[in-house]
């Protein structure tokens, strides 16, 4: 029988995307939240397991507490920006279970797995890079000094165990779908850009580029593209199909689902059969042809991840794309009607008054349906985190990357370019982007033909409004 096991995104910041599904952990423009993914997969192989997404549901710390009688064992999937506050939970679960064992994972504690265990008593163990099999053998209640890729306490000792050897066969891993049914209420999900309700799973994990700010690849996931086969991918999505009849849209969230074009079709071609309307995440190269085969077959968004439109700075950060590819790529998404939702990042290596300008002037020319502009964040553990440092471009009271509030700061500053004019640009960006005819024309009328749309943008609306006056009272 394998231990009493509750997998835990902590309750945090009121509002705060930061479950372990989310890339880069803060309180967005509108309310959103991605899967829980990440704990999802190991849940899935603990029998009798559940998971549990305090920000999703809307869970507060006095809300979990009383639950850590029910488990012998807590896994808490924690990040850079809430690692103070989970530690806080941890804290307060074993307060009230003193025999509850409490795991950390995560990026943030697979980067510094001893710093994060002596942050705090509460932590009796945490496991590194890819955890899916660690935390099973933890929860079957193996001796933890024979357990590979843990770090745990012993007496006053810490003991980092050898490393787990890197996943490979890909179709080990059981259906997340399967325990969102089981632990989750999907209309929980929100994503600005997504048919609501959705739900996301990955296909595969790695990315073959090396961007340098991007964390997963760089901790957790790898630079290979390690992939479940495709008979593997849709046997769950004939199953997800079947578990929720109100799914509007699935999203695949691999970090690069175009990284394998053949594969990508092959799966395109047997979703179409299935009839399934799908988005994933996208490099802006994807060819025309290729495309199209993934448009005949369901796909409706692309979310792709331009970060710049100066060249230099995208060289700067190994982003291995060139502005005109881009260009063509997103002139083939409008003529083939793909929806393209970018994001974009101000403040990277090289960023000037006049770079951000051209990305301002680059967005409104390749003009995505929607955009999402962050800041340029240094996680530990990514080349651009040890480049700050090594220049001297962070300034430690901004290393958790959020405010009091959860909101992201700029916490990047340049010779030539203040954190305060980083952090205006972004308001700067939405709207110069959102504020020109056109735009609000075709919002408008996406809003016109549809109840459901017209209430969804207008609560956006005030959201988005709300925040910008947030982030303005941060600054003045
Ligand atoms: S292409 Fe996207 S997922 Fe891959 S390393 Fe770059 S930013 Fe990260």
């Amino acid at each position: 029988m394998p231990l009493k096991t509750l997998f835990l995104s902590p309750p945090s910041y009121e509002g705060f995307d930061g479950g372990a599904g989310s890339r880069y952990q803060a309180r967005r423009e509108v309310r959103s939240f991605w899967y829980p993914t990440w704990l999802a997969q190991p849940a899935a192989l603990v029998p009798g397991s559940r998971l549990i997404d305090a920000p999703a549901r809307g869970l507060r710390t006095e809300d979990v507490v009383p639950l850590a009688h029910q488990y012998e064992l807590a896994v808490l999937h924690t990040s850079t920006p809430s690692f103070r506050s989970d530690v806080r939970v941890a804290e307060a679960l074993k307060e009230a279970n003193p025999n509850l064992a409490v795991g950390f994972v995560g990026a943030h504690v697979a980067v510094a797995p001893e710093a994060s265990l002596r942050a705090s008593w509460a932590i009796d163990f945490v496991a590194r890079n890819e955890f899916d099999f660690t935390i099973q053998e933890v929860a079957e209640g193996r001796p933890l000094a024979e357990i590979d890729g843990l770090s745990f306490r012993s007496g006053d000792r810490i003991v980092h165990n050898r490393e787990r050897a890197t996943l490979e066969d890909m179709d080990r891993l059981p259906f997340v779908s399967e325990v969102y049914a089981r632990d989750l209420v999907i209309e929980d999900y929100f994503i600005g850009y997504l048919l609501h309700p959705y739900v996301s799973l990955y296909t595969g994990r790695g990315c073959r580029s090396r961007c340098t700010f991007c964390l997963w690849p760089q901790t957790v996931g790898g630079h290979r593209y390690r992939t479940r086969s495709v008979g593997h991918v849709i046997d769950e999505m004939k199953w997800a199909k079947a578990a929720f009849p109100q799914v509007k849209e699935f999203f695949f969230d691999d970090d690069t689902f175009t990284d394998n074009l053949p594969r990508a079709e092959s799966i395109a071609r047997e979703l179409g059969k299935l009839g399934v309307t799908w988005s994933c995440n996208a490099k802006a190269n994807v060819p025309r042809a290729s495309l199209k085969v993934l448009r005949d077959n369901g796909l409706r968004l692309l979310l792709v991840g331009y970060e710049s439109g100066n060249q230099q700075i995208l060289h700067n950060i190994k982003k291995g794309m060139l502005v005109d590819v881009a260009r063509r790529f997103s002139k083939d998404c409008h003529d083939l009607g793909i929806t393209i939702h970018g994001t974009f990042i101000l403040g990277l290596p090289g960023e000037t008054r006049e770079t951000i300008e051209e990305t301002i002037r680059f967005a409104t020319e390749i003009n995505p349906h929607t955009i999402q502009v962050s800041l340029a964040a240094p996680y530990p553990g990514t080349f651009l985190y040890h480049q700050a440092v090594r220049e001297g471009w962070l300034d430690v009271e901004h290393a958790e990357l959020v405010d009091a509030s959860g909101v992201q700061v700029a916490p990047l500053h340049y010779p030539h370019l203040t954190h305060t004019e980083i952090f205006d640009s972004v308001e700067t960006f939405y709207r110069r982007f959102y504020f020109r005819a056109g735009k609000i024309a075709s919002i408008v009328g996406e809003m016109l033909l549809s109840p459901v749309m017209m209430k969804r943008r207008l609560r956006e609306g005030v959201e988005f409004f709300q925040f910008l006056r947030e982030r303005r009272a941060v600054v003045s």
